[in-house]
C-alpha cells in the first residue's frame, strides 16, 4: 500500500510538472508574439568601485502566470525551437539598449550576454550576433558571451570553431556558474576564456565558511595565473565585498551593488552611483 501511495504522489507530481511545462510553453509562445518579454541589466563593479560592465538578464511578466523565472522558462524553451526566438530577442534587445546606455555613459562599458547551448550551436548564431552589433553600431570588443560548461558536452568541434571565429573578431567569453557541475580545469586550459564567474553558491559562504573562502581564493589565483579575470556572482553583503577585494577578485556583481534593473532605470542609477563615489 505504501508503495502504491508513493507511486500515486509520484505520478501526480510528474503530471503537475508536465502540465506546468505545457502551460509555460504555450504562454511563452504568446509572449514572444505579444512582445511581453523585456531585459534587465545588472551592474558588474570593478575593484575601484566603477561600473565596468552589465549582464543582460531576460524578464517575463506574464498576464496569467505572473513573473516567471528565466531559470525555469529557458530550460523549457530549450526543449523546442522557442529558444532560438528567445535568443534572437535577447541579442537584438540587449544590444540595442546597450548602445543607448553606452551613449550616456562617460566611461567605457561592456555588455555580458547569456547564451544557451542550443542557441550557440545554431548555424545562424554568428551572423545574427554580428548583424545586431552592426545595426546598433556596437563594437565586438564590448561584448562578453556568458556560456556554461554544458556547452562542451556535445558537438565539440562546431563549438570550438564558433568560439575561435568570434574570438578572432574581438568578442570575449566568460565561463558562467563556475564551481557547479564538473568544473573541469581542462576547459580553462583548452578554451580561451577571458572571464570566470564564480557561482553564487560559493560567494554565499565565503565570510563564514573557511572551505568556501579557500576555494574562491584558489579559483582567483588559478584564473589570474591564466590571465583570466574573475567575477564574483551573488555578492549580497559589504563583508563579502570587502573579503573579495582582499582576495584580489577583479569584479563583483550582486544585490549588494545593484539588483537587475530595466535600461531606463539603470541609466539613472549608474549616474547616481558614479557621483556617489
Ligand atoms: P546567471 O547567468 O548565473 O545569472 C545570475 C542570476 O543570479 C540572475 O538570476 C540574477 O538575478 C541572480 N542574482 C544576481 N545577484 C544576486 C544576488 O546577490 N543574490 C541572489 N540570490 N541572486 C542574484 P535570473 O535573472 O533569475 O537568471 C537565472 C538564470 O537564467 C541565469 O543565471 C541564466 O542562466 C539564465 N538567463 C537569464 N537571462 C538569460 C538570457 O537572456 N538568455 C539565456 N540563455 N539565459 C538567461
Ligand atoms: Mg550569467
Ligand atoms: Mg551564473
Amino acid at each position: 500500500k505504501d508503495t502504491g501511495q508513493w507511486l500515486c504522489h509520484y505520478h501526480a507530481d510528474i503530471k503537475q510538472a508536465y502540465l506546468r511545462r505545457l502551460k509555460v510553453e504555450e504562454r511563452l509562445n504568446m509572449a514572444l508574439n505579444e512582445q511581453s518579454l523585456s531585459m534587465a541589466y545588472q551592474c558588474q563593479v570593478n575593484e575601484q568601485g566603477k561600473i565596468h560592465a552589465m549582464e543582460a538578464l531576460i524578464r517575463w511578466q506574464d498576464g496569467e502566470l505572473g513573473m516567471v523565472s528565466p531559470a525555469e522558462f529557458i530550460a523549457i524553451a530549450e526543449q523546442s525551437d522557442l529558444i532560438f526566438k528567445i535568443g534572437d530577442f535577447v541579442l537584438a534587445r540587449s544590444i540595442g539598449e546597450f548602445a543607448k546606455m553606452h551613449q550616456h555613459s562617460d566611461t567605457p562599458l561592456e555588455l555580458a550576454i547569456n547564451i544557451s547551448v542550443m542557441q550557440f550551436q545554431s548555424s545562424v548564431f554568428i551572423p545574427t550576433l554580428l548583424h545586431s552589433l552592426e545595426t546598433h553600431n556596437v563594437t565586438a570588443q564590448s561584448i562578453i558571451l556568458e556560456i556554461t560548461e554544458s556547452l562542451f558536452m556535445d558537438n565539440l568541434e562546431h563549438v570550438i570553431d564558433t568560439i575561435k571565429s568570434l574570438k578572432s573578431r574581438g568578442i570575449r567569453f566568460s565561463m558562467d556558474d563556475f564551481g557547479t557541475g564538473y568544473s573541469s580545469l581542462s576547459y580553462l586550459r583548452e578554451y580561451p576564456f577571458d572571464v570566470l564567474k564564480i557561482d553564487r553558491s560559493f560567494i554565499a559562504g565565503i565570510t563564514d565558511n573557511k572551505a568556501d573562502c579557500n576555494l574562491v581564493k584558489a579559483a582567483i589565483a588559478m584564473s589570474h595565473s591564466l590571465e583570466i579575470k574573475v567575477v564574483a556572482e551573488g555578492v549580497e553583503t559589504k563583508e563579502q565585498l570587502d573579503l573579495l577585494n582582499e582576495l584580489n577578485c577583479d569584479i563583483a556583481q550582486g544585490f549588494y551593488l545593484s539588483k537587475p534593473l530595466p535600461a531606463a532605470k539603470l541609466l539613472n542609477f549608474s549616474l547616481r552611483y558614479l557621483k556617489a563615489l
